[in-house]
């Protein structure tokens, strides 16, 4: 199926991939048998190659021969140490101030809690209305268990929150506001330094989200001051469905918040079994019980393939990706009709495209059927996610051919 128009962009796509300083990178993933395009990295990664070798090391070295043993010689630590790793990897983030541990959902909830018992005086939550709904579901149950008020922020749908519009509902009365970094459908990337500032103006905290940045934007934690911050790693992590989620407290924080679900493994002494809970005081108080230490292994590998790249050269070639996908929306897509629905500046924009159209429905289904796999998003958006290590420009170019062939035949 070439069509002679599609040359010069089949051409400009293999040329980038030619170019690509990170293409040895996508032989480090399993083979899909019957997928031409992969474009859902975003919400959930490929697995590497040598995953199933690396389960079945694990199943025989670690767990079947030392047993129970194996918890004293590397699984009691693994929650921070990985925590660590993904800090210094991904997030700017000084050891000591990160942990994984349960779901994103969870652990939202217990910095949510945690932030909303902070200070007497300060009853406001500031959450935007465009959120993941995981993350506004939460913030509705916080404010109803502790009786706050939710103050909600409508950004441009496109564009997502700006300083001002967060200098527009914060005061003295804010406790926190926790916004995503990377917008789930559009795409846009907020100004995570500008506005932490501007939080920090009223003495509010800060909480951020980076489920669709972690992995895939560089970031300074540390530098710019962030208190709170958690993120999904099945997603451009590529740990697989269910991983665990990772949670930042800034080590200021640390012993001073205290999060709900204080189980054992956030006790001073996990193996002390006193008659009272005493806190850790440090960045394991933020776990409850036992970590899920089998879904901590995928992850690893793509740790170290984003640490050979550096989280700047997965930025560029993410960017060099979706500059490329709305070039080649202009050019087959927006005669169509179709809606580019993330912003166009690169420096704005994560690793994910959104482009619009009343029959997004149903093509994606039709898409999926041929191996191209896109996500919807209600009510009419295609995401081409496009995870920088896994996704060439060639695979790229090759999705947004199969809309434009789907909605010109209008056969879906
Ligand atoms: C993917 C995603 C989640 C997922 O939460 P889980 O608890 O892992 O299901 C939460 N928030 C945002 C912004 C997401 O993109």
């Amino acid at each position: 199926m070439t069509d002679p128009r599609d040359d010069a962009l089949l051409e400009r796509a293999r040329a980038l991939d030619a170019a690509d300083p990170l293409r040895a990178h996508l032989d480090a993933f399993a083979d899909a048998p019957g997928v031409t395009a992969y474009l859902d990295g975003n919400s959930l990664g490929r697995p590497l190659r040598d995953i199933p070798e690396k389960l079945a090391a694990f199943v025989r070295d670690d767990w079947g021969t030392p047993l129970i043993r194996s918890w004293d010689e590397q699984w009691m630590t693994l929650p921070m140490e990985l925590g660590d790793r993904i800090g210094r990897t991904a997030l700017g983030a000084a050891a000591g101030q990160t942990v994984v541990a349960d779901s994103t959902s969870v652990l939202i909830y217990k910095l949510m809690r945690a932030a909303a018992a902070a200070d007497a005086d300060r009853t406001e939550l500031v959450i935007e209305a465009g959120n993941f709904p995981t993350d506004r579901f939460l913030a509705e149950g916080v404010a109803a268990e502790t009786g706050m008020t939710l103050r909600w922020l409508e950004p441009d749908p496109v564009h997502g929150v700006t300083i001002a519009d967060v200098e527009a509902v914060v005061s003295a009365r804010t406790a926190l506001v926790s916004l995503s970094h990377v917008d789930y459908r559009s795409g846009a990337l907020a100004d995570m330094p500008g506005i932490t500032a501007a939080v920090h103006e009223v003495g509010a905290l800060m909480m951020w989200d980076l489920c669709h940045s972690v992995g895939v934007i560089p970031m300074q934690l540390d530098d710019w001051g962030v208190d709170l911050a958690v993120g999904c790693t099945y997603k451009y992590l590529n740990g697989g469905p269910g991983s665990p989620a990772f949670a930042y407290l800034r080590r200021g924080l640390q012993g001073v918040l205290r999060q709900p679900i204080q189980g054992w493994w956030s006790a001073a002494d996990i193996f002390a079994m006193g008659p009272a809970y005493v806190p850790s005081g440090d960045i394991r108080q933020l776990l409850s019980g036992t970590p899920p230490v089998t879904s901590m292994l995928a992850m690893q590998g793509m740790l170290d393939l984003i640490e050979q790249s550096t989280i700047e050269g997965v930025r560029a070639k993410s960017q060099s990706l979706t500059d490329l996908a709305v070039r080649a929306y202009d050019e087959v897509l927006a005669p169509l009709g179709v809606r580019l629905l993330s912003p166009r500046d690169a420096e704005l924009r994560g690793g994910h495209v959104t482009i619009g159209h009343p029959d997004f429905r149903d093509v994606t289904r039709r898409l999926w059927a041929d191996g191209i796999i896109p996500d919807f998003r209600f009510p009419d958006g295609i995401r081409l996610g496009l995870s920088p290590l896994s996704t060439s420009h060639v695979e790229t170019i090759t999705g947004v051919l199969a809309v434009r062939d789907a909605l010109e035949s209008g056969d879906f």
